[in-house]
This record gives structure tokens, sequence and C-alpha cells, in this order.
């Protein structure tokens, strides 16, 4: 592994679909079946992603999947998860997260989570953080909601991920970031064209502490929880 000669704290950018092979950032690529390119050699999550699940065969895209979860480079499975906007029927949603589910288990691998709308029916196929059937780790990446949700969430064990949301106006990510435990976060760019390191940034004035303080701190996080 790339981080046994490197101890200091570097940039993490747990979920993007655009790495940059910036040498001082670790980044997660996410891949989704179907997906044509894979970009730099890195680190990997591997899912079924409900925008990309019409006309699938879900069999062939489970064996794809359990093919290359086992890898090391793929430190995660997903995104996976549940949206009620898109239009990919929701019987097939919910059938490619329950085999996410299951891949992440199997493997021991956690699970990176797209979800719109659909909080409460995820932390329900979840189940009890205990759940031996449950991944080790789940975190809801691109978290944009009130802090209320994030704290059901963060009752039901999983983590966040925040990114180009803590920029809004709203607020109400920058919110919850501010009120969340130290070790359940991490930071993420998505599809935004944004430098890692403005994330970080932001999230140290939100939380008021230095961008070493959240180095650290999210280092921490994603060996506890990816390494
Ligand atoms: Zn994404």
């Amino acid at each position: 592994m790339i981080f046994q000669n490197n101890l200091s704290p570097r940039f993490i950018n747990l979920h993007t679909h655009s790495p940059t092979g910036d040498p001082e950032v670790v980044e997660i690529e996410n891949v989704y079946f179907g997906q044509e390119t894979m970009h730099t050699p890195g680190y990997r999550s591997v899912g079924l992603h409900p925008w990309h699940l019409r006309g699938i065969d879900l069999d062939a895209a489970e064996r794809w999947l359990r093919e290359l979860a086992v890898s090391p480079e793929m430190l995660a499975i997903g995104e996976a998860g549940l949206d009620k906007v898109t239009d990919t029927p929701w019987e097939i949603q919910l059938d490619a997260f329950g085999r996410c589910l299951r891949v992440a288990a199997d493997t021991g691998k956690p699970l990176i989570v797209h979800c719109v709308r659909a909080f409460g029916e995820i932390v329900q196929m979840l189940g009890h953080p205990g759940n031996s059937r449950r991944p080790h780790g789940v975190v809801f990446h691109g978290f944009d909601k009130h802090p209320q949700t994030a704290g059901m969430l963060l009752r039901a064990g999983c983590s966040l991920s925040f990114g180009a949301a803590l920029f809004r106006e709203d607020g109400h990510a920058a919110e919850a970031l501010r009120q969340i435990p130290a070790d359940r976060f991490f930071l993420e760019t998505d599809v935004q064209k944004l430098d890692i390191r403005a994330v970080y940034a932001r999230a140290a004035e939100i939380r008021e502490i230095s961008v070493l303080a959240v180095q650290e701190q999210v280092w921490e996080n994603f060996r506890h929880l990816f390494l």
C-alpha cells in the first residue's frame, strides 16, 4: 500500500469521478457498472449506481462487482443507494442496492451511499449497527441535508462525506458539519470541478480548526474505516 511510506496526513478525496493524480491527494475514484473508462491507476470504489441500472442484467452486474471488489485497490463498494428522483424503477433500485449491501458485507469493505430522499428506507435496509449482515462502515456521500437528518444517520452508525454543499448559501450542510462528531466525517469533490484543498479550507473554517487539524482528523477516520 502506498500509505506505508508516507505517514504524514495528506488530503483525502473520498469520492470523485475525475481523479487528478495529484501526489498529495489520496483519491477514491468512483466506478459504476457500465462505465466506459477508468482514469488514473489508484484507489477506487465500485458499485451499481441507481442512475445506471436500466436494462442491465443484475446477475452479471453482481458478478462484475464481486470480481472487482476483492482487489486491494478497491477500497469500498459504491456509490450505491436509492434515489427517488431518478426514473430507474424502484424495484430495480432495491434489488441492486441489496446486492451491493451483501457484497460489501461479504468482502469486509465499507459502503459509499448515494441517497436522494430515501434516508429512512436505506437506514431500514442497513439494519442495526451490530447486524453481521451489514457492511462494517457506511458513508453517505455528498451530504447536503439538515443536522436533524445527519443525526438520524449518525445514530444508525453511519458517517457522512461533505463537498460542494458546504459552499452553499442555505448553510444546512455547513451546520451539519459544524455539529458532527469528529470521527464521523469525510470530504470529497464528487463531480464538481473543485480542488479538494478548497473543501478542506472550508471545513476548517466551519469547524473553527486549522486545515492541518482537519487533515489529521480525516486521515484518522479514513484509516479507521478504509484501511
Ligand atoms: Zn458521485
